[in-house]
Order: structure tokens, then sequence, then C-alpha cells
């Protein structure tokens, strides 16, 4: 058996599980892990806390201090010790894998990582200011504590990385793109994840398909992926372009920063907080970030919080559009992450728009809190699944594969 460590890190969470896999052959279904783990550093202004769940049992533990080190490690101590052990000491982990966010145009799949490919996460820093840092930490700390064991970097940049250039460049002055401003793509691992469960429920090649998944959690983007390839996406040179999502705006016209500068004297770290982190459905209800906090509001009657909705589903529609027509033609409609796997009125409004085309949900089956099945009715044109996003799953198949491919 080989054991994979996973690292899955946000710029206020550490996600990180133990895949127990099969040495001579990868399992195609969706595996468990053994033991998973999730710390929230800011739960307390000093102390992070951390829930662990192993061998039946789910624990809560408060972290001896905020220092991303010693929490790192004392979140690891669990694997090895107490009720939430699952291996007798860390040598027994072969490998670990990381969720990285920016991998630039340099790298299209999982890659061991080495000095180089840390120089190259160093680098784009300033293009993934909350995550790359997160993950460089992650990487060091497993160096320090599992010493000289095989890491990986699988990025969520790389499921974009074969867009053709006319899709990924701006329409500004050429320097620009040589210096690397472009459309790069996030949330990688889920769209391309989603797209390969399709391909396994529809029983077809994904070589043959066309697919528009629609990546709808905190973050929100949706990609255009024709035969296995990722050939349009809604999020950009930063994971701020395209839909409106949780707290964060999406695209909206550039000349507003412009105006807000020499205006209103707004400088660049007040426009970055103001786009990302007071915008999207916060920032318009006022109420919340979290579409089941709008939902209720619109019950209550809040005139905010239904103008909130209304933009999410128009731009929905808007950003759907412009999917379709790259792709110009459509097999499935995939829905994944928070909003997408659980918000039945989010999926039956994005659907409104496309049933022009014939596409026809069955109602019902869209309230019957659907995961990996098809939604549509038997008479629709375009087939609509719900899958749940499996990142983690993603990475250590990912990583299984490249440490197969090492050791023979
Ligand atoms: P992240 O992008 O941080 O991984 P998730 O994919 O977990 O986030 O999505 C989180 C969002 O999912 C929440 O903010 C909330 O808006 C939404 N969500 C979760 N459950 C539901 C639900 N039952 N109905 C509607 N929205 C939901």
């Amino acid at each position: 058996m080989i054991n994979i460590l996973v690292l899955n890190a946000g710029s206020s969470s550490q996600k990180s599980c133990l895949y127990c896999l099969d040495e001579k052959e990868l399992p195609q279904e969706t595996q468990k892990p053994i033991w998973s783990a999730n710390i929230d550093w800011t739960a307390t202004s000093n102390q992070g806390v951390f829930n662990v769940k192993a061998n039946g049992i789910k624990q809560h533990l408060t972290l001896e201090s905020n220092d991303h080190h010693q929490g790192i490690r004392q979140m690891l101590d669990t694997l090895i010790q107490g009720k939430t052990k699952v291996i007798d000491n860390f040598s027994a982990i072969n490998l670990v894998g990381h969720r990285v966010v920016h991998g630039g145009t340099n790298y299209s799949e999982a890659t061991l990582i080495n000095s180089d490919v840390k120089a190259t996460i160093t680098e784009l820093i300033p293009l993934a200011p909350t995550h790359n840092p997160a993950h460089l930490e992650g990487i060091e700390i497993i160096e320090s504590i599992l010493n000289n064991i095989p890491q990986v970097a699988v990025f969520d940049t790389a499921f974009h990385s074969q867009m053709p250039l006319e899709n990924a460049a701006y329409p500004i002055p050429y320097q620009w793109l040589e210096k690397g401003i472009r459309r790069y793509g996030f949330h990688g691992i889920s769209h391309q994840y989603c797209a390969n469960r399709v391909a396994e429920l529809m029983n077809q090649p994904l070589s043959s398909l066309k697919l528009i998944t629609c990546h709808l959690g905190n973050g929100c983007s949706l990609a255009a992926i024709k035969n296995g390839i990722s050939i349009d996406t809604t999020m950009g040179f930063t994971p701020l372009e395209g839909l409106m999502m949780g707290t964060r705006g999406g695209s909206i016209d550039p000349a507003i920063l412009i105006y807000l500068m020499r205006e209103h004297n707004f400088q660049a770290e007040e426009l970055n907080h103001l786009l990302n982190q007071e915008s999207g459905l916060k920032g318009i209800s006022g109420i919340s970030s979290d579409m089941r906090a709008i939902c209720q509001g619109i019950k209550e009657g809040n005139q905010r919080a239904k103008l909130a909705f209304d933009m999410f589903i128009h731009r929905l529609h808007s950003c759907l559009g412009s999917m379709l027509t790259s792709l110009g033609g459509l097999d499935a409609l995939v829905f994944t992450a928070g909003i997408g796997e659980n918000s039945t009125i989010v999926r039956e409004k994005a659907c409104e728009a496309l049933s022009f085309l014939g596409l026809e949900l069955d109602l019902f089956k869209n309230n019957d809190s659907p995961v990996g099945v098809d939604i549509s009715s038997s008479d629709s044109s375009i087939k609509v699944f719900v899958i749940q996003t499996q990142e983690d799953w993603a990475i250590a198949q990912s990583s299984w594969q490249l440490y197969n491919s090492l050791s023979h």
C-alpha cells in the first residue's frame, strides 16, 4: 500500500487528509481518506482550532498557538498518536501532494517539487498573494518534519494551460502579454475532476464531449471543456474575474477603478480589499456572502438580498452564454461546489436560460439532493449533472500517477 498525504492550504485554513492506496492499481472510484483534518487559523485571534476525523471518531481540538509550523506539526501528530492514530510513524507516509493555486503557464500537470518548482511558486506570489505563500510554507514545513519525502505540486491553473492564446490574451498592448498578463484560470483541479466524472457517468470518452462545468462555491468560475481540454474559463489573470461570488465582485468595468483612484483617492490595497472582500453577494446584500443567508433574506422580504440573488443569476447567465458560444454546442452542464451541489434554486434559474436550446431540467430530480446523477428530463437535449467535487482525491490521484511513473 502507498500512503499519500494531501495538503490543501487556503488563506485562512489548512485542509489535509491521508489516503491509503493500492501500490499497483489506482482505484477509479473516488476513495475516502483514512484520516482528515481541517485547521481554521482564524477561529480566535491567537489560537487556531482544528477538527480531525479518523477511525470513526471526530475530534475538535485547539492549537497551542497560531504559529503555522507548530500548528501543522500538532495536526500531523494526530496521525501517529491518540484515538485518530492511523500510522505508526511519519516514515509510513510515502508521498505528499499539495494543491498549488498558481503555477503560471509553466506547468500543465502534477510536478515533483524541487528547488526550481519552489522558485516558480515564489515568483508567482505577486499573482496569488494569499495562496502561493501558504503553499510554500506548507511545502517547507513538510520538508522540516518529513525530511526528504517526495512532494508533488498539483496546480489549479494546469487544466487551463492548453487554452488557445486568443482566449487567454487580453486586448491590451502586446508587451503586457509577453510579461505574463493573460488569463490563467483557476479551480482547474475541480473542473477537471468533474469533467472526468461526467464522462464516466455518461459512459462516453471525455475526448468526444462538450461540457460546461460550473464551480459555484465561495469562489465561482465556469469552464468550457471541449474534447477534454479547457478552452475557455471565466476567471482570468487572478481569481477575481468573471462571475459574481461570495465576497468577490467578478468582472466590472476597469474604468471604475480609475475613477475611484482619481476622484476618491483610493489606493491599490483599499481597492484590492473592496473588490475581494467587500463585494459580491456580501457587498450588494449587506447581509452575508453565504447563498443560504441570501435566500433566507429574500424570504423575509429583504430587497437587497433579492437584488444580490438576481445579479448572481444574471451574471451566471451571461457567462454561460459566453462559454456556450466558445464551445459551439453543449452535451452536458455540470454543477459543483457549495452552491452548485446544494442550491436547487440556483440550478433551476441557471438552466432556465438554456431552455431555448431544449435543455429541460427534471424539477423533482433537481429537488432531491442529487449527487452524481443526471437531473435533466428524459427529453432534454442537454444533460445536467450535479457532481460532488473531490479536489483532495484528485490531488491524491495525480500524485499517485506521478509516483508510479517515477518508480517504473
Ligand atoms: P469554497 O469555495 O470555500 O470551497 P464551498 O464550495 O464550500 O466553498 O461553498 C461554500 C458556499 O456554498 C457557501 O458560502 C454557501 O453560499 C454555499 N452553500 C452551502 N450549502 C448551501 C445550501 N444548502 N444552499 C445554498 N448554498 C449553499
